[in-house]
């Protein structure tokens, strides 16, 4: 199958190296946690992670893990005995369904569906395979390639990341899709899983939604963003939160 073409436009490898850099000199170079997740549990983890934080949707997802150990019989399962599972992680009903319908379009769809056959796809072939499936975007796509099958050059954008590169003027993109579509192609070889897990936490902990703490922000020189500012009502750093430092994906 054939990548398709997107109008969006590429940026600077350069910039995304800087940035890799400076997340770096804040948060280190993070470590993946143990053995790679199995792609399919890896799709179902992010299905429960919608709508919900890390420690709820791990939750629902070690309940379904606990009843239903292998996850390709979840296409047969009783949808209440699902929704009853993962009910800990909200809209179960929702969920339940989705996970029903994703397994059985995965099993159309590849014969195999393990991390060797889909390290042979590469990457966008494998990212736009995905996506054709219902209830999985770009985002979920590029996360199997990026937690299931190691691959780091993978960049997942979340709305935290897409986010933080349009604040910083890396991208000018209205949706996380397109921003995927501009920097997918110019990660810095070997740096997507930093670079992706080092702006979450930027983004939980710094450069939040609602309030960026632009004071003291590491990238404050570098930040492109009208609304910054070096206003502040405490000048104590920012409160380290354990429950920002769960990734979700990793601990799959
Ligand atoms: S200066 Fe403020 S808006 Fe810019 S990256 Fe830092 S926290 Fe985010």
């Amino acid at each position: 199958m054939k990548a398709r073409s997107h109008s969006t436009r590429r940026v600077s490898g350069k910039k995304l190296e800087i940035l890799a850099r400076r997340l770096r000199d804040s948060f280190g170079v993070p470590v993946r946690q143990h053995s790679f997740p199995e792609p399919l549990e890896l799709l179902i983890a992010t299905v429960l992670s919608q709508n919900t934080n890390d420690i709820n949707s791990h939750r629902a997802f070690t309940n379904l893990k606990g009843s239903i150990p292998d996850f390709t019989a979840l296409d047969s399962a009783s949808p209440l005995k699902i929704e009853r599972l993962i009910k800990v992680g909200g809209i179960a009903k929702k969920k339940s369904r989705a996970i029903i319908k994703i397994v059985r379009e995965i099993k159309k769809k590849f014969n195999r569906f393990d991390r060797k056959t889909l390290k042979r796809i590469g990457r966008d072939q494998l990212v736009e395979s995905l996506k054709e499936i219902t209830g999985i975007g770009y985002k979920t796509a590029a996360c199997v390639s990026l937690f299931a099958i190691g691959d780091d050059d993978a960049f997942p954008v979340d709305t935290h990341v897409h986010r933080i590169l349009n604040r910083l003027g890396i991208v000018d993109e209205k949706t996380p899709d397109k921003t995927y579509n501009a920097v997918k192609d110019s990660i810095p070889s070997g740096m997507g899983y930093q670079l992706h897990i080092n702006l979450i936490k930027f983004g939980r902990t710094t450069c939040t939604s609602q309030k960026p703490s632009c004071f003291g922000c590491p990238l404050y020189d570098i930040c492109g963003w009208v609304g910054k500012s070096m206003k502040t009502t405490s000048n104590k750093p920012p409160v380290r939160d354990r429950r920002s430092e769960f990734m979700l994906l990793e601990n799959v």
